[in-house]
């Protein structure tokens, strides 16, 4: 920051305008709109007594910077760090456990974290143990010797089960062991688990941060420096990081982060409802529903109720059919975008889980995921009723 610059203190301010003055908004040398692209590998020392602030992108870029001090801000934490994607940024908070530590998971964690867990660090000797972490007690009861961590996800996907973040972050406190929370799907802007005790947030910023199916990045932010100095060891010795370009691009898709998650939350709400009231569909999965179980633990710990429902349509036949006849939502992978993606966990993102245990989890084969993007809600409507009616 120039001198004149700094003198402005900024003051304290609600969430939406911290989106937009984060602090690196206005370029120092030059006074530019947006933080600069730096693209370079490395930075001359002018004095080789006194190295630069960066000296080698790996370790440390402006641009990336810039995106760590914004995503740190946004979740309350004391450190962020801007990851290649969001299975970079949970693998490497991973690695803060060593072999022989074991971990407590939540059953329906998100499929790449439970492939890490199984393929790769069961290899290296860490353990884990997955509980349906909506019952207090199962957690409790994970608990062995040498565990060393919990790790939540909450709402769930696909069927947005609620976990009690304040409960479980405060019992995992009196026992020692470091909290971590997947925040992909509410985004610091309905929920901010560091306030509730948890130790590192971590996200997928490809959906709802990034906002554009456009860039594939992860964050992770540090809720005390000692983890925080921890975690920017392990992102510069693995160096999983993500590039300048992309870090600029994740920067830009954030700062409409409040307009966005609104505009798609209050849609999802009435796409929910509508479907609950529709006559060819089974159960509606969505935390803004007075039906859904544990609304209350959401409502106490969130601010919103995101932009994702699920919903079930009775077999795979007719999931298919819904699958083929829609017409405006992105049939895909992923979800948090701009357009509304329609996804069939069945087929995508659980295709890999033996289907006695997806069907124990009511992952049925006829449920389908909403990711409600920006579109007009009627016209979403209008699309999906002609797709189910056929
Ligand atoms: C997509 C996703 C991930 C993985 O993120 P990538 O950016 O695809 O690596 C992790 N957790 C959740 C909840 C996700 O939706």
């Amino acid at each position: 920051m120039s001198e004149q610059h700094s003198e402005k203190k900024k003051p304290d301010t609600r969430f939406a305008t911290k989106l937009i003055h984060f602090g690196a908004e206005i370029d120092e040398h030059t006074g530019a709109s947006s933080v600069p692209i730096y693209q370079a590998s490395t930075f001359h020392h002018h004095d080789i007594f006194n190295p630069p602030v960066h000296d080698y992108s790996r370790s440390g870029n402006p641009t990336r910077q810039a995106l760590e001090d914004y995503i740190a801000l946004l979740e309350g934490g004391v450190r962020g760090f801007a990851f290649a994607s969001g299975m970079a940024a949970i693998s490497t908070a991973f690695l803060l456990f060593s072999t022989g530590d074991h971990v407590i998971v939540t059953e329906d964690v998100y499929g790449g974290t439970y492939r890490l867990l199984t393929t790769v660090l069961n290899r290296l000797g860490i353990e884990s143990t997955f509980v349906d972490m909506t019952d207090f007690n199962a957690v409790k009861e994970a608990l062995r010797s040498n565990t060393k961590a919990v790790f939540m996800e909450t709402p769930s996907n696909p069927t947005l089960k609620i976990t009690d973040i304040g409960e479980i972050a405060a019992w995992a406190k009196s026992h020692d062991l470091i909290t971590l929370l997947d925040n992909t799907f509410m985004t610091p802007y309905h929920q901010r688990p560091i306030e509730l005790g948890v130790d590192i947030v971590l996200h997928s910023a490809t959906k709802f941060l990034g906002g554009h199916s456009d860039v594939l990045a992860g964050l992770a932010v540090a809720a005390n420096d000692s983890l925080g100095r921890r975690l920017k060891q392990l992102q510069n010795g693995l160096g999983t990081v993500l590039g300048s370009q992309e870090s600029w691009l994740l920067i830009r898709g954030m700062k409409t982060l409040q307009a966005r998650m609104e505009h798609s939350e209050r849609s999802a709400r009435q796409l929910a409802e509508w479907l609950d009231s529709h006559p060819g569909v089974g159960r509606v999965y969505y935390p803004g529903l007075a039906s859904h179980p544990r609304r209350d633990v959401h409502e106490k710990q969130s601010k919103g109720y995101g932009a994702v429902v699920s919903f079930d349509v009775g077999d795979g036949e007719r999931a298919k059919e819904v699958l083929s006849r829609v017409k405006l939502p992105l049939v895909a992978v992923s979800l948090g975008a701009v357009e509304s993606i329609l996804s069939y966990p069945a087929m995508m993102s659980h295709a890999a889980m033996p289907r006695e245990v997806r069907l124990e989890r009511g992952i049925s084969d006829g449920l389908l995921r909403y990711s409600v993007g920006l579109e007009d809600i009627g016209d979403l409507i209008a699309d999906l009723d002609q797709a189910l009616n056929g």
